[in-house]
């Protein structure tokens, strides 16, 4: 027979993890609910290995931001506040061999008066201080938005190796999370010498003084016990009877696993289920380890240079106390070989293509009259930051808690 579980959740990354717990804080009995995670740690993209003797977030970069009260509350229950240290962010971008501040637009004063004047002559012509209409693909939008020479010199670079794909194909609906600064700002911090305008993200963030970022999603599985099952891939899903590797048979499935997974793996999905699921496109990043110590005082740095392959380099010293070297993120797909430690993320990114919000909304849809909930970062084919996945993971045990008691 088969183990009835009630709230069923695949993938024990944050978004997971965060619902499990918020399920059992809601009074939800232990009994009635279940963690399946393929990897042999919880985690998911956060989680973190120790190389060369410091810890090294193997998903890349990852920086705990600190605007949400509820998420830090949540997450200092599981690694306490005197555990963390707390930075203002310091990002550089590489141009014309030269480190500026993150962002660009709103750092230009660092360049030479020469350089100045070029880039504000370029900015003072686009299409969004003109007053014109916002276009809708993402080249033109950078364009529209940013001017021809920062869209030359570094958007449209940098984002070519980051996404390594046809720019033509994203959309602008996700472009909040890049900085907003306005041409007014960029003058006066011309003119005063110093950066204005609002940072989307991470101005102050909080980084482990002992450990990874991994090791709070570590406690926080832990603190699941017999409620989370790692080792645990799940290969498949018979749809009509929610069974589950012929195991577990769930009334309610929560899912933070990519859907594009659900192709291989579920049985009896829709025909246009499966034409959505086929329309959501996903990056991985390589994520290599390097030894030497570089002499910067950033966090990270972006790399808009096509010649070199990885787009950011992590800073480790700058942020792990007693540590040494860098990281590098890349693009899987033109990635170099290997020399040292790599860790391959194949699930990274889900890409912010033309098509995403109507399939994912297709998909969610259906879901939900099936009591089946997209969570997270592939659950929505959103890229989340973790704190937004905290967030929203806190809220949707919320909302089916109110709708399954
Ligand atoms: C390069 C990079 C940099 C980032 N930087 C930051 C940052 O600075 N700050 C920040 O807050 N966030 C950052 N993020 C985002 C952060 O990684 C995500 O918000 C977070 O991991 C989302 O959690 P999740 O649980 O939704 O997804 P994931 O972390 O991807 O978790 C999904 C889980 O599902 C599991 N799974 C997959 N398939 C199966 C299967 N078949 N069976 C069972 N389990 C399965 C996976 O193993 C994984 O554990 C970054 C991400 C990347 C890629």
């Amino acid at each position: 027979m088969y183990q009835k579980i009630k709230y069923l959740i695949l993938g024990a990354g944050p978004s997971g993890l965060t619902l499990a717990h918020t399920l059992l804080d809601l009074g939800i009995a232990r009994e009635e609910l279940l963690v399946l995670e393929a990897n042999e740690e919880p985690g998911g993209l956060c989680r973190s290995t120790v190389v060369d003797g410091s810890p090294l977030d193997i998903g890349g970069g990852h920086f705990l931001d600190i605007r949400k009260r509820e998420v830090l509350d949540f997450l200092f229950r599981f690694m306490p506040p005197e555990e963390w240290n707390s930075h203002d962010r310091v990002a550089k971008i590489i141009l014309r061999d030269q480190e500026i501040d993150h962002p660009l637009e709103a750092n230009l004063w660092q360049l030479t008066k020469e350089d100045q004047v070029k880039y504000l002559e370029s900015i003072a012509q686009t299409g969004s201080v003109r007053g014109e209409k916002m276009p809708k693909s993402f080249i033109q939008w950078v364009r529209w938005k940013l001017g021809e020479r920062i869209a030359d010199d570094y958007m449209l670079p940098y984002n070519q190796k980051i996404w390594s794909m046809d720019l033509n194909l994203l959309g602008t609906y996700w472009l909040y999370k890049l900085p907003d600064v306005s041409f007014h700002e960029i003058l006066k911090s011309c003119l005063e010498g110093k950066a204005f305008g609002a940072l989307p993200a991470h101005g102050t963030f909080l980084y482990p003084k002992k450990y990874g970022y991994g090791e709070v999603w570590k406690r926080m599985g832990k603190a699941l016990g017999d409620r989370l099952f790692t080792n645990t891939k799940v290969t498949k899903i018979d749809l009509p009877n929610k069974i589950i590797n012929d195991t577990y048979q769930a009334e309610h499935i929560i899912t933070s696993i990519p859907w594009t997974l659900w192709l291989k793996i579920a049985s009896s999905l829709p025909e246009t289920i499966c034409e959505s699921i086929k329309k959501l496109v996903h990056i991985s990043i390589d994520v290599d380890y390097q030894k030497e110590n570089l002499s910067t005082p950033a966090h990270w740095i972006y790399e808009p240079r096509e010649e070199i392959s990885y787009h950011r380099i992590l800073v480790r010293s700058n942020f792990c106390p007693g540590s040494q070297g860098y990281w590098t993120e890349c693009n899987g797909a033109r990635s170099p070989q290997a020399q040292g430690f790599r860790h391959h993320n194949e699930y990274a990114y889900p890409v912010n293509t033309l098509d995403k919000p109507k399939a994912i909304a297709t998909i969610l849809d259906w879901g939900q009259g099936n009591n089946i909930y997209g969570l997270g970062r592939w659950g929505k084919w959103e890229h989340m930051n973790s704190d937004i996945a905290v967030a929203e993971a806190i809220a949707i045990a919320k909302q089916i808690v109110l709708a399954t008691r």
